[in-house]
């Protein structure tokens, strides 16, 4: 039986309708509910510190493409998603009082600007009288079911995974709701396009893409569908996870998963089901795995506030000084710096909105192992540039590539040639996104500074002219 008349709510990284615990809520305990989406232009802003869009195309693109998808799921149900760009609390707020509702239902976020957002409507809400409730929408275990609070969080991933696989359950999936009733009268509102914010022109996708990117849950379920039960790639995940090009490597659902159009628990328990419809091995298991450290980072997160995003860290470390070379900043941002393994992956980056956790650990220690630059541009660009971007798992990834995390064990320097040499043998991943090295042989390409100048003529490079000399002396890795 409902208990209020309206309920409005407001979809944030939650786009999807199957096991949406906040939706489903709502769902039930109003007769009518009005499902809204907000875009905040502060998410648009220029970060003055690096030059570029907070959220860049690639990401902006994909989150119009998860929107347009959620309002086409609930038209077809009979409701639909009223969308508006603005300020989120004060845009909620009006609408809410507009159609008298007696409370909002959200998702809950954990990071710093998230959780501003939150505090601001709250505030807002009160003198109104309306009611606000959040739901726990986004990892595989529900907080409530942590074997600790948050506060006694284990600093280890190793023994956060085993209390969490020996006392917590995956809790089953939340029921999609099928009955829908809209307020009538609101005005739905325009999708905004990327001209909407400032971006000139339409992305251009490139066909060298390791897959191509579609918001939304439809097909989130879809490439979910491919993974596992179509291509059976799960059966072999562990042996591929550290592979670079391609779609086949790895899932490729962190995009979905951070925009919330796939629910983690879905995840967990297709596989389950394909472990005993087809096979259960290592691994199967690796993949939850994965979405255990995707956990963990989130409630890192949580336990440790604004520490995730300063240059000292979650480790709070003072001693630690980092370099603000701006140039130096943009040849790696660029895939500039005349090492190819780097500048492969940083030109994915660029044109994709993608890479590989393999690339994203060595560009990442490169940058601030090998040229001291302060980590918080790394993360600040990854921010704007990846099409999967998620706080906690991004920050929370960089906090412990820059040695400032919580894990003293997760504090690695990567020897930037034997990574090549061991996941780009033959240099085909490098090739892919530097053409301008393709008859360079395998035993070279990834040292193409120590080519001789006859060597240059044989193989169709002019360092310096179509590929940059090094900014780092490659003769450090081969020493080790
Ligand atoms: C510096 C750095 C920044 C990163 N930033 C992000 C980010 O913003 N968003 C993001 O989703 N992942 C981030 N990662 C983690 C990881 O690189 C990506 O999740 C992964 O490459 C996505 O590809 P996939 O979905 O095919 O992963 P798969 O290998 O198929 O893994 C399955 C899922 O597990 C989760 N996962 C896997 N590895 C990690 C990890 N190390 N940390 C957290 N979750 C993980 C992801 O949700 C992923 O989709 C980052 C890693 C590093 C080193």
């Amino acid at each position: 039986m409902p208990t209020h008349n309206r309920i409005l709510y407001w979809f944030r990284n939650d786009l999807r309708l199957h096991d949406n615990a906040g939706f489903a809520a709502a769902c039930e305990d109003a007769t009518q509910v009005l499902p809204v989406y907000v875009f905040d232009p502060r998410q648009f802003r220029e970060l003055a510190a690096i030059g570029v869009k907070k959220t860049g195309i690639f990401r902006t693109n994909f989150l119009i493409e998860c929107v347009a998808d959620l309002r086409a799921s609930l038209r077809a149900r009979g409701a639909d998603l009223i969308i508006r760009v603005g300020e989120p609390s004060q845009i909620l707020a009006d609408l809410a009082e507009t159609i008298d509702a007696q409370a909002i239902y959200a998702s809950k976020e954990v990071t710093s600007e998230e959780t501003d957002v939150e505090s601001a409507l709250s505030k807002r809400l009160k003198p109104l009288n309306i009611d606000i409730e959040f739901f726990w929408t986004s990892t595989l275990y529900h907080v409530r079911d942590l074997p600790f609070g948050v506060a006694k969080l284990p600093d280890i991933f190793t023994q956060f995974r085993n209390r969490v696989e020996k006392y917590a359950p995956v809790r089953e999936l939340v029921p999609t709701p099928d009955a829908l009733q809209l307020p009538d009268d609101v005005d739905s509102g325009d999708m905004p396009t990327l001209s909407t914010f400032g971006f000139d022109n339409a992305l251009k996708s490139d066909v060298r893409a390791a897959v191509p990117f579609k918001g939304g849950e439809t097909a989130a379920v879809a490439r979910l569908e491919r993974y596992l039960w179509e291509k059976d790639l799960i059966r072999t995940y562990k042996d591929t996870r550290n592979g670079m090009l391609g779609e086949d490597y790895s899932s490729k659902f962190s995009a979905w998963l951070a925009h919330g159009c796939l629910s983690p628990r879905f995840v967990f328990h297709e596989v389950k089901r394909y472990e005993q419809e087809r096979i259960a091995n290592d691994s199967t298991y690796w993949l939850i795995f994965e979405l255990i450290w995707r956990d963990f980072f989130r409630f890192v997160a949580l336990k440790f506030g604004t520490r995730l995003f300063k240059p000292s860290g979650i480790k709070h470390d003072l001693q630690k000084h980092w370099r603000r070379d701006f140039d130096l900043f943009q040849r790696w941002a660029e895939g500039e710096t005349g090492i190819p393994f780097i500048d492969a992956n940083m030109r994915e980056l660029n044109h994709t909105g993608f890479m590989s956790n393999r690339g994203r650990q060595n560009v990442g220690s490169f940058l601030v192992k090998d040229l001291g630059i302060d980590w918080t541009w790394g993360a600040a660009y990854f921010e704007s540039l990846l099409v999967d971007y998620d706080p906690c798992s991004n920050w929370g990834n960089w906090n412990y590539v820059a040695g400032v995390g919580n894990d003293p064990r997760e504090d690695r320097y990567f020897n930037i040639l034997t990574q090549a040499s061991r996941y780009d043998e033959r240099g085909d991943y490098v090739k892919h996104w530097l053409p301008e090295l393709a008859n360079v042989p395998a035993d070279k390409i990834q040292v193409v500074s120590t080519l001789t100048r006859q060597q240059q003529t044989d193989y169709d490079v002019a360092l310096g002219e179509d590929y940059p000399m090094p900014i780092v002396n490659p003769a450090k890795w081969m020493k080790k």
